[in-house]
């Protein structure tokens, strides 16, 4: 960086990870110093896990909260709330639940003209969203919408995340989320050699080293849900952290992001969780970048899908393949993909080489 740019970092002021954390959120919520108006932003069913109890722990300390639950995370749905939320004019929004919530609450922060900070309620292991300035939207598919504030306070109920009836797969799909950083920070780096686009050294050396870190760490973590859930969450909040600080949501997006939206595309309604599809992603990028199998091993040691057949039966191979040819599309960044992407006969050898689609 010259000495006449001037970075500017915004990221949450408050990171709380532990067992009945949900009681704290009063006190950070006294701690900004904000007229006390909260909106509560969950979903159908984590209302039931988290919605509830903060409605009842903020209202108990004389707060005014109102909720609105979450059903559907469309850009059309999504304008929807920011309706409700800007006819309330909240100073406070709540994002509790899983990722969607989260993304919505972000859009609705950046609709709304006052000083409305957001804390982020995790009830899962979702995405590094939880932490990061950047929002995605089902637009009708996971799309890059643009930035609001980061959220001002993380509150991780480990507990609440634990009791997810899902959460070996939540953990493993964070895992996916994870590694899908080693293959956005080759891109980014190669689009620094080849395009000198701006890169962070700084940035991509800590991500790097959180990241071996993160390895070393998850496979015996996973022994332990609770420790793995620890685990994944403060590997996704640095990545959104890191986000923040550079201001670059190439910390955390690349080919493998790409690569997962454009096979969301081709199969908008199957039951595929975003790590799971920045997995499969993540293991073809960095085979056509040139990386080695500790990518697949990771994955394969915490049992996270690295074949579309144990991820999902009703997913033909050409879905893949398709996805492969149309992801440099997805968004205008240099990657791998180049500008062109790849072609259908260098789609599918990449598929079969790294064991994604069975050979034909
Ligand atoms: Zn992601």
């Amino acid at each position: 960086m010259s000495g006449s740019e001037i970075l500017e970092s915004v990221v949450p002021r408050s990171i709380i990870i532990g067992k009945s954390t949900i009681r704290r959120i009063p006190d950070v919520i006294q701690s900004l110093g904000l007229k006390q108006k909260v909106m509560v932003l969950t979903g159908p069913s984590t209302r039931h896990v988290v919605g509830e109890e903060i409605f009842e722990v903020v209202t108990n300390q004389e707060m005014d909260c109102e909720v609105i639950i979450i059903e559907n995370s469309s850009l059309e749905a999504a304008n929807s709330y920011v309706d409700l939320v800007q006819r309330y004019k909240p100073n406070i929004i709540i994002s509790a639940g899983g990722g969607k919530n989260i993304d919505v609450g972000k859009f609705c922060l950046t609709k709304l003209t006052n000083n409305t900070e957001m804390i982020s309620v995790p009830t899962a292991t979702p995405h590094d969203g939880i932490a990061s300035p950047f929002i995605f939207l089902d637009n009708p598919t996971e799309e890059f919408i643009g930035e609001s504030r980061p959220p001002i306070a993380v509150i991780a109920d480990v507990e609440k995340i634990l009791n997810h009836p899902d959460i070996v797969r939540y953990i493993q799909a964070g895992v996916g989320d994870t590694v899908g950083k080693i293959t956005a920070i080759w891109d980014w780096q190669y689009a620094w050699r080849i395009k000198s686009e701006k890169y962070s050294r700084f940035v991509g050396g800590v991500l790097e080293n959180a990241d071996t870190l993160f390895q070393s760490q998850v496979s015996e973590a996973l022994i332990n849900p609770e420790h793995a859930v620890q685990i994944v969450l403060k590997a996704l909040l640095i990545a959104g952290v890191l986000m923040g600080t550079s201001n670059d949501i190439r910390v955390g997006y690349g080919s493998e992001h790409m690569f997962s939206a454009a096979l969301h595309t081709e199969t908008p309604e199957a039951d595929i969780l975003h790590g799971e599809r920045i997995a499969l992603g993540t293991i073809m990028m960095a085979k056509l970048q040139g990386q080695n199998e500790q990518i697949l091993s990771i994955l394969r040691k915490v049992g996270c899908p690295t074949k579309i057949s144990e991820l999902n039966d009703d997913i033909p191979p050409e879905a893949i393949i398709r996805a492969l040819q149309k992801a440099h599309k997805m968004n205008s960044m240099y990657t791998v993909l180049g500008r062109t992407g790849l072609t259908e006969k260098a789609a599918s050898r990449i598929a079969q080489m790294s064991g994604v689609i069975n050979p034909s």
